[in-house]
């Protein structure tokens, strides 16, 4: 989630350095508290119910998060066959084979960029389903292997509109698994804490938003490759002030761009929306490619996956119930198409990328006819990209940019 080799091409940012301090925050408080033993730490799915940990003193750890920077870092191929060879099939979500062939040859990119030994080890492990249920599996061998706790939450998937009953069930969900952390946090949820939890993550997201908007203006401020970037504090740190004021300064330095008239595409000449996940080993070479072609992807479901506006802090259990379901992955294909019309016509754009990621069906859009609905329903072009978020090993570089070429050529003809 926070890749860190772009390309020259890219115009840096002046908050990148504060981009960093909060990273490397994040992951020397929980090294620490590994190596102490206090507080306890617990690992989380990148959409689970991080508020709830956070305000029961667990210090939040991602394995999602990991499994990017070894996608960005490319050494995912090295590790997934590890994974492979105990049965975790190359079909299946390459984070999680990257993530678990890179733990059993103890090797970890952190200990690179913040010197950590290894992955802080967790005192628990809780998912929600509501991405995948790969997750769930994948939380269950780390289970296993450090003999600690899994728990979690079984949501809805391919809901139409989220109903009163699936807030309920979810909500009631979160709420059972309070006494179990409280055993092992050895601390009490605080009611009060969690409102200032849920208010700092609300506020998290309101700043994302706006940011991630500032790329509606014309020419767009920054890409999609800036925003695989940036958005590792929505991630890993939302909850926490730290969070809210890294955004805070990011979004000052957009609108200095837009004052300024910088585009991050000089010359921009096509505005794109890109649909599915990073190919995260891949970053920088695309990014340099839009930039030759004078294209600027501004907007993607993926970076706006950080975007929860349905949190309160006065209904915090009823409204993470709703957030964390109401969420793009969960919905049925009418609903994701409505979305992204919505994106198409607020961020002026000329054409759609799909990624159809190997490893990753749920996020892969492709699959039941959807570019071809809203390439009619549109009017504008729909390209599918094949290829992977972290095995490279299912993209044809050759392919994609001769297709990406055309797609761009066609977009020029129009
Ligand atoms: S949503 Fe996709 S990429 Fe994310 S954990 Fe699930 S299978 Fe992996």
């Amino acid at each position: 989630m926070m890749a860190t080799d772009q390309g020259s091409t890219r115009k840096e940012f002046r908050s990148t350095a504060r981009l960093k301090s909060v990273m490397a925050q994040h992951f020397h408080e929980l090294d620490r508290a590994a190596q102490e033993g206090s507080p306890k730490i617990a690992w989380c799915t990148s959409v689970g119910p991080a508020e709830l940990l956070r305000a029961m003193g667990f210090l939040v750890y991602f394995p999602e998060n990991h499994g990017a920077v070894l996608g960005a870092s490319r050494k995912a191929m090295e590790y997934i066959p590890l994974a492979n060879a105990l049965g975790y099939s190359p079909e299946i979500c390459s984070y999680l084979t990257s993530d678990v062939g890179a733990y059993l040859k103890g090797e970890t990119p952190l200990s690179r960029s913040y010197g950590l030994k290894s992955v802080p080890r967790p005192d628990v492990l809780v998912y929600n389903t509501n991405q995948c249920r790969d997750v769930q599996d994948w939380f269950h061998f780390y289970g296993r292997e450090f003999g600690v706790p899994v728990m979690g939450i079984t949501s809805p998937r391919g809901v139409e509109e989220v109903t009163e009953a699936h807030i309920e069930d979810v909500a009631r969900q979160m709420k059972a698994l309070v006494p179990a952390l409280e055993r092992i946090s050895g601390n009490s949820l605080d009611m009060d804490r969690l409102r200032e939890v849920v208010a700092l993550s609300r506020r998290c997201s309101d700043l994302w938003k706006e940011v991630l908007e500032t790329a509606s203006h014309v020419p767009s401020p920054w890409t999609f490759f800036d925003h695989t970037i940036h958005m590792g504090p929505a991630v890993v740190a939302r909850g926490t002030r730290e969070a809210v004021d890294y955004y805070e300064e990011l979004l000052e330095e957009l609108k200095e761009r837009i004052e300024n008239g910088v585009a991050a595409v000089e010359g921009e000449r096509h505005r794109l929306y890109w649909e599915g996940m990073p190919i995260w080993g891949k970053l920088r070479d695309l990014s340099t490619l839009f930039q030759r072609l004078r294209s600027s992807i501004v907007a993607s479901t993926y970076c706006n996956s950080w975007i929860f506006t349905d949190f309160d802090p006065d209904d915090p259990f009823r409204s993470m119930a709703k957030a964390y379901t109401n969420i793009f992955i969960c919905h049925a294909e009418g609903w994701k198409e409505d979305y992204i019309e919505r994106m198409v016509r607020q961020f002026q754009i000329d054409g759609i990328i799909f990624h159809d990621a190997r490893t990753c069906p749920n996020n892969s859009n492709t699959r039941y006819g959807m570019p071809q609905r809203l390439e009619k329903r549109l009017g504008i072009p729909c390209l599918v990209i094949h290829g992977d978020l972290n095995d490279l090993r299912c993209y044809s570089e050759e392919q994609a940019v001769t297709n990406i070429e055309a797609f761009v050529e066609q977009l020029e003809e129009r």
